[in-house]
């Protein structure tokens, strides 16, 4: 049996950055790694936005990026400059071909197209059996995220991030290519936090997607339908076609994704809990924990202690608890947020990246008697 250092499962947006940290450090050259994926990563199925200040290293395969954002509620409709921050967008097509090539470059790491059928764990290494063979590696980086292992946890509640958007191409010029729109909670609440999301990539090309943080996913057809309305709504008189869509399911929860890391075997990416659980950003945590986790292995620690959660969590863990009793109170707190606070210290809040004054200064942003009696019901819990 094929025996490596390093494997890792899933070659999707965290196990590809990891793959990558590890092969631009010299601490690995002489590690055998392995990158197990079923699929062939070339498809434009996630259209990739996050915020970061000045350069980065992605700016290379960056589609878009914009200086501004706009934020729409009941009370508020806001285009906002977020200087020293741009929202940038990657289409992961761009990104699966870059890392790629890159790592096929490096001499020490191998790629396996099959699926991933088994994972046993034992005293002297980690046996992976796929539908190819069977290889063994010392230690495991494992991103193969499965749903229903949260679902059938009662301890943290569990949201989910759904969404479905059209990129569509319009017959005129109607959207503002300065700003995409960050959350637009002027759509009907039907008891949920619903908002449209829209990328702006020309005065005539957008992509704009009903989102939706709740328990329960919709029909297709009702995301469509919303998107359809919204369409004729804000861009009356205007025709447009479908170019292409996308879809997406990110989990929003604050479960313990660790509890299930091993010192050989350690979840990465959706699976590990790296998806922010308030707002389902994942892509730049990916990128600050796969480089972190570099560190970890260098220095030789355990992976069953390499760890991601900060006090943000808990902050998360009120806004769930709030959002899976009251699912409509989503539009008053986020609006709450931007009518009171820059949206650059909001970003940095959602970056956990504050320090505790700033932290309380977002936090008494917010419509304060939910938060309390979260806290209350978490306490005495
Ligand atoms: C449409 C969409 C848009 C998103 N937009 C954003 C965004 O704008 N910003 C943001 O921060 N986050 C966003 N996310 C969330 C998150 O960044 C992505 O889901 C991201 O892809 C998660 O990375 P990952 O590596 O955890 O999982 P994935 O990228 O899904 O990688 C997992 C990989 O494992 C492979 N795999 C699964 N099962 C097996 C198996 N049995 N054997 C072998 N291989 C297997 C899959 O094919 C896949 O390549 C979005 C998600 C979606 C779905």
């Amino acid at each position: 049996m094929d025996q490596y250092d390093f494997i890792i499962l899933g070659a999707g947006a965290a196990g590809l950055m990891l793959a990558r940290a590890m092969a631009e450090d010299p601490w690995f050259e002489s590690s055998r790694i392995l990158i197990i994926e079923k699929e062939i990563k070339n498809k434009n199925d996630r259209t990739w936005c996050f915020w970061e200040e000045d350069q980065g290293i992605y700016d290379k395969i960056l589609n878009r990026q914009w200086s501004q954002i706009l934020f729409k509620g009941k009370r508020l409709n806001r285009k906002m400059d977020i200087h020293p921050y741009s929202y940038k967008l990657i289409r992961s097509g761009d990104f699966y071909k870059e890392q790629i090539l890159s790592l096929q470059k490096a001499p020490n790491i191998e790629f396996l197209q099959a699926s991933v059928l088994k994972i046993d764990e034992k005293i002297e290494n980690v046996s992976i059996k796929t539908s190819v063979k069977s290889v063994t590696g010392d230690r495991v980086f494992n991103s193969l995220f499965d749903y229903k292992s949260i679902l059938t946890q009662k301890d943290y509640p569990v949201l989910q991030q759904h969404f479905v958007g059209w990129f569509v191409e319009t017959d005129k010029s109607v959207f503002d290519d300065k700003a995409p729109t960050f959350m637009d909670f002027s759509v009907p609440q039907k008891g949920n936090t619903r908002f449209m999301y829209v990328l702006p990539f020309s005065p005539t090309k957008a992509l704009v997607e009903y989102t939706l943080f709740s328990s329960v996913p919709l029909e297709k057809y009702e995301y469509e339908e919303a998107i359809k309305l919204y369409l004729e709504d804000h861009y009356p008189n205007t025709s447009y076609k479908i170019l292409e869509k996308e879809e997406g399911n990110i989990p929003m929860t604050c479960y313990d994704f660790e509890s299930r890391n091993t010192d050989r075997v350690l979840h990465i990416g959706m699976a590990g809990g790296w998806a922010k659980p308030s707002t389902g950003y994942t892509f730049k945590n990916s990128m600050k924990n796969s480089r972190k986790l570099v560190q970890h292995v260098k220095k030789g620690f355990p992976l069953r202690r390499f760890s991601v959660k900060s006090r943000y969590w808990y902050y998360d863990l009120l806004l769930l608890d709030i959002l899976d009793k009251n699912n409509q109170l989503g539009a008053d707190i986020f609006e709450a947020m931007f009518r009171n606070r820059s949206p650059q210290l909001i970003l940095k809040f959602l970056d956990e990246d504050c320090n505790w004054h700033q932290d309380l200064w977002i936090i008494t942003a917010c419509p304060i008697l939910p938060f309390t009696k979260a806290l209350w019901a978490r306490i005495f819990k």
